[in-house]
C-alpha cells in the first residue's frame, strides 16, 4: 500500500508547524510498512490531483493568503473533484479560511476555493490560545492551538467538534472546524496531527479506504502522546471549572 501527499505552498502556508503535520503523517505509516511519498508544491507548479491521495493545506497570514488567492482560482476545477470523489483534505486556520468562499478582511476580500459552504469574516480582536474540543470521531478530546482574526461560519457543516476550552470557528458558536466528506478543516495548530495521533489514524485510514477498499490499521504504541494530550485536556478542563466556580461566586 502506498499513499502520495501534496502539500500546497509550503513556502506560503506554514505556520506554527503545520509542516509537523506531514511528518507525523509520514512516519506512522513507516511504522506500519505503508509506503508514503510527499510531493511540496510551488506556486507555480502543476498539480496533478490523481496522483494525490491526501492534500494539506497550512496556515498563513492574511498577506499569505491574498498571494496564494489567484493561484487557487486556477486549481479549483480540479481540486473540487479530488474533493467531490472523497480525496482527503487537512486544512488548517488560513488553509482552513481558503476552502470557503471568501475570506472578508479589513484590506479586502480574498477569494476561496469555494469547496466547502463556509466563509469567514475577520472582527476585531484575535482569538488566540490553546484549545481543547471534543469530536464525536474520538474518545479523546483533540487539542491544539488556535490564533486567527477571521470568524468562520459553516452554514450547514457539520463542525469537526465542540470547543471545550478556547474559541473555535467564531467565538461563539462553540463549534470548531468542519468536516465535509474527507475534507476536515481546522483552527488547530501545534501543528495538529502529532498532538492527537486518532486525527492523524483518521486521516490515513480514509484515504486508504478510498484507494484499496477496507483497511485496518496496525495499532501503535502512542502510550506517550496520549499522556501528553491527557496532560493538556486536565489543565484546561480545571480550568474551565475554575472559570465556572469564579463566575458562580460572584452570582
Ligand atoms: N490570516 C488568518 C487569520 O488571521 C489565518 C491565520 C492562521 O493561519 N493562523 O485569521
Amino acid at each position: 500500500m502506498k499513499l502520495t501527499i501534496g502539500h500546497l505552498y509550503p513556502d506560503l502556508l506554514n505556520l506554527y508547524g503545520d509542516r509537523g503535520n506531514i511528518q507525523c503523517m509520514m512516519k506512522r505509516c513507516e511504522w506500519r510498512g505503508i509506503e508514503a511519498e510527499t510531493i511540496a508544491y510551488r506556486l507555480e507548479d502543476p498539480i496533478d490531483f490523481d496522483k494525490l491521495d491526501i492534500v494539506l493545506l497550512g496556515g498563513g497570514s492574511d498577506r499569505e493568503q491574498m498571494l496564494v488567492c489567484s493561484r487557487l482560482k486556477e486549481i479549483r476545477k480540479d481540486f473540487k473533484k479530488f474533493v467531490e470523489t472523497d480525496g482527503v483534505v487537512l486544512a488548517i486556520c488560513g488553509g482552513y479560511q481558503l476552502l470557503g468562499k471568501f475570506y472578508e478582511t479589513k484590506d479586502g476580500r480574498i477569494d476561496g476555493l469555494g469547496l466547502v459552504d463556509l466563509y469567514t469574516v475577520q472582527k476585531k480582536g484575535r482569538l488566540i490560545r490553546n484549545i481543547v474540543i471534543q469530536s464525536d470521531l474520538f474518545e479523546r478530546p483533540i487539542v491544539g492551538f488556535e490564533n486567527h482574526g477571521g470568524r468562520t461560519y459553516i452554514n450547514k457543516n457539520k463542525p469537526l467538534g465542540k470547543v471545550i476550552y478556547g474559541k473555535g470557528n467564531d467565538g461563539r458558536s462553540g463549534h470548531e472546524g468542519v468536516i465535509y466528506k474527507n475534507v476536515i478543516g481546522t483552527y488547530l495548530h501545534g501543528p495538529v496531527l502529532p498532538k492527537n495521533p486518532d486525527l492523524c489514524d483518521y486521516i490515513l485510514k480514509k484515504a486508504l479506504e478510498r484507494k484499496y477498499g477496507s483497511v485496518e490499521l496496525l495499532p501503535l504504541d502512542d502510550t506517550q502522546e496520549h499522556e501528553a494530550n491527557d496532560y493538556i485536556v486536565k489543565r484546561y478542563e480545571d480550568k474551565v471549572q475554575n472559570i465556572k466556580e469564579e463566575i458562580l461566586r460572584r452570582i
